[in-house]
């Protein structure tokens, strides 16, 4: 559903990415892993044109979403959702307005429609009794589980998470790893940068080393664990494992 021809994004003189091939199929759950500074949170910033490439193409059920403009971007990033490291909930809304705000303004979804679906997202993630707090009142944890459930909202077709769990508290990590678990299970496509190995080898079914603006290896999870074949992959999991 997302193919990625020979993607490069440069700042200035800077290149970040040099040349990125890759495709995800629909109901794929890839993780991304690697080095600090390698390239990982452009790389998705590039998929949802947060960032625009320098260069390559980026066919999105086989259209070059690269070459796009106006409120096609709009349309285009509607159909990904995107979960980042801070929670970016807005502070001054309670969590159903959290929730219900884009899909009433952006989708014209009625807010007693959004309501519902809210309630019924927010069962699931196991906060069901926290849609009248706000987001000072959360756990992180419990903000980032929001922060999924707001992405959800919208229906997205495929699901961007950009190191999802690194801000928080290692005893809240599992909480929303189950949920992205969760997530995985019922069928959605999913990229996830991650520092979480774990995840990355039991959840995931493909991974992607991204080192230094290329990918150094991009094969099923179980055999990137088991058997790293690059020298700089193995120095790297010797560090985080
Ligand atoms: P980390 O694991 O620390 O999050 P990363 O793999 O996500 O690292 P990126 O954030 O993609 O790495 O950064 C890759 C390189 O691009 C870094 O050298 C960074 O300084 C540079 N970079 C990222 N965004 C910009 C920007 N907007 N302007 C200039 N340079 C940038
Ligand atoms: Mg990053």
């Amino acid at each position: 559903m997302l193919k990625v021809v020979d993607l490069q994004k440069k700042f200035h003189k800077l290149e970040v990415l040099k040349g990125i091939s890759t495709t995800f199929h629909e109901n794929e759950v890839v993780s991304i892993i690697g080095p600090s500074g390698g390239g990982k949170s452009t790389f998705l910033r590039c998929l949802n044109l947060l960032e625009q490439p320098t260069s390559g193409q980026i066919l999105f059920d086989g259209t070059d979403i690269c070459t796009i403009k106006g409120k096609a971007i709009d349309h285009c990033r509607q159909r990904m959702g995107m979960v980042f490291q801070q929670f970016n909930l807005f502070s001054n809304m309670d969590v159903m307005h959290n929730l219900t705000a884009a899909p009433v303004r952006i989708k014209g979804m009625s807010q007693s429609d959004a309501q519902e679906k809210a309630l019924e997202l927010l069962a699931k993630v196991g906060l069901a009794d926290r849609a009248d707090a706000y987001p000072s009142q959360l756990s992180g944890g419990q903000k980032q589980r929001i922060a999924i459930v707001r992405s959800l909202m919208m229906d997205p077709e495929v699901m961007l998470f950009d190191e999802p769990t690194s801000a928080l508290d290692p005893e809240m990590i599992g909480e929303v790893l189950d949920v992205m678990k969760d997530l995985a299970e019922s069928g959605m496509t999913m990229i996830v940068v991650t520092h979480e190995m774990r995840f990355a080898r039991e959840v995931s079914s493909r991974t992607i080393f991204l080192d230094g603006g290329v990918i150094g290896e991009d094969k099923p999870s179980h055999e990137l664990f088991s058997h790293p074949e690059s020298p700089r992959l193995v120095t790297f999991l010797n560090k985080v494992l």
